[in-house]
């Protein structure tokens, strides 16, 4: 029933002006700039989902009292849509993260969303704001949907009412100045998630605990965390908003690593279509634990010649250098490796409809 629902369109009286979107989209930077208007769907238990909106971006109107702002309970999503050759706009599998909307939400005792209803809310928003949708490589329209917890009750359990919301970004590069090797900081004091917690979960809160990480990480020069697993600390998880991929040797026999999804780290869309695109390339891919001292060794010893991270917003980025308090661990040199640039040059082929899409993987919206 509620997978037909009719969107109610309120068209932005003050629309940025064909100038204006333009220079945005000449340079886009990445979560700079939304557009003209976004999506809310509403629910309560006696309507479930219903008052679905495409409407001017505004701020939300909440009580001080809404239990999101109290308890947290906040998921969200991050999708891209891209300008294909033909003019046409096609978002990359949005069908996985509708399902992956639904896991988080479970996880975190709110409603699931239909796939339908997510899957047209993409496309209500995009037909109204298509102008937005940058031409050029590199360059795509971020999708962000979440979902917050409106009821007002100080009562700790979980809220009644709930908030969809869709708000569109056009992006460039979410890494300024190209590809270039990330350095990062392998946190040894905190944790990202543990066993049975929300780790797997694209929830609010997740990144929250993870800030002032990322703060220390900044004042060691490097720009991600690497996270550690939180009871033997000894497992690689995962990187601040991008999983991790180890390659061992090189040429036809290389073998690609990534660590398995162990429950607490995000199981990443990207992640699963490199696992594919190298397995028909014909490489070895294993999804094993690998530890930090693998990486230590391995890398000190040349048979790890690679390590990339992959993400919805940075694509595939290599990276180079490890630091922690007991020292630095360097790979390759510090240079990005051939086969990462390879898989993400498939990729991006792929999302930006340059060469075949065999998987299925892109959904036309506009
Ligand atoms: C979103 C996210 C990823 C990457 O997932 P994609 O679906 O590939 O964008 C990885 N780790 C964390 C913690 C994330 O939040």
């Amino acid at each position: 029933m509620t997978s037909t629902l009719s969107f109610r369109r309120y068209l932005n009286p003050r629309v940025a002006t064909p100038a204006q979107v333009a220079e945005v989209l000449a340079n886009p930077g990445f979560g700079k700039h939304t557009t003209d208007h976004m999506v809310t769907i509403s629910f309560d238990p006696e309507n479930g989902w219903h008052d679905a909106q495409v409407r001017p971006f505004a701020p939300l109107a909440l009580s001080p009292c809404a239990s999101v702002l109290h308890y947290g309970q906040a998921i969200f999503e991050g999708l891209k849509a891209f300008r294909q050759p033909d003019g046409s706009v096609a978002c990359f599998r949005p069908d996985a993260n509708a399902r992956r909307f639904a896991a988080s939400a479970a996880r975190l005792a709110m409603p699931e969303l239909p796939a339908e209803l997510f899957l047209s809310s993409l496309t209500e928003l995009v037909a109204l704001d298509e102008r937005w949708v940058p031409e050029g490589t590199g360059k795509s329209l971020y999708l962000r949907p979440l979902m917050i917890a409106t009821s007002a009750d100080l009562v700790v359990t979980a809220g009644t009412r709930y908030e969809y919301v869709l708000v569109a970004l056009p992006t460039g590069s979410y890494f300024t100045g190209g590809v270039k090797p990330i350095t990062a900081w392998l946190s040894r004091e905190y944790v990202r998630a543990s066993p049975d917690g929300t780790g797997s979960a694209k929830c609010a809160a997740n990144y929250a605990g993870t800030l002032l990480a990322q703060a220390q990480a900044a004042e060691n020069g490097c720009s991600q965390v690497v996270w550690l697993d939180a009871v033997d600390r000894h497992w690689v998880e995962e990187m601040t908003s991008m999983n991790l991929f180890f390659v061992f040797g090189s040429g036809p026999g290389a073998r690609v690593v990534t660590p398995e999804l162990s429950g607490s780290l995000l199981p990443g869309v990207t992640r699963d279509a490199i696992i594919r695109i190298a397995a028909e390339l014909g490489l070895d891919v294993e999804e094993r634990r690998v530890s930090a001292d693998e990486w230590r060794d391995t890398a000190a010893s040349g048979a790890l010649t690679e390590v990339f991270a992959c993400g919805t917003a940075a694509v595939v980025t290599p990276v180079g250098t490890v630091k922690s308090a007991d020292g630095e661990i360097v790979v390759n040199g510090g240079r990005p490796g051939s086969l990462t640039m390879e898989l993400r040059r498939r990729l991006v082929a792929i999302q930006e409809g340059v060469e075949p899409d065999v998987h299925g993987w892109m959904h036309t919206i506009a």
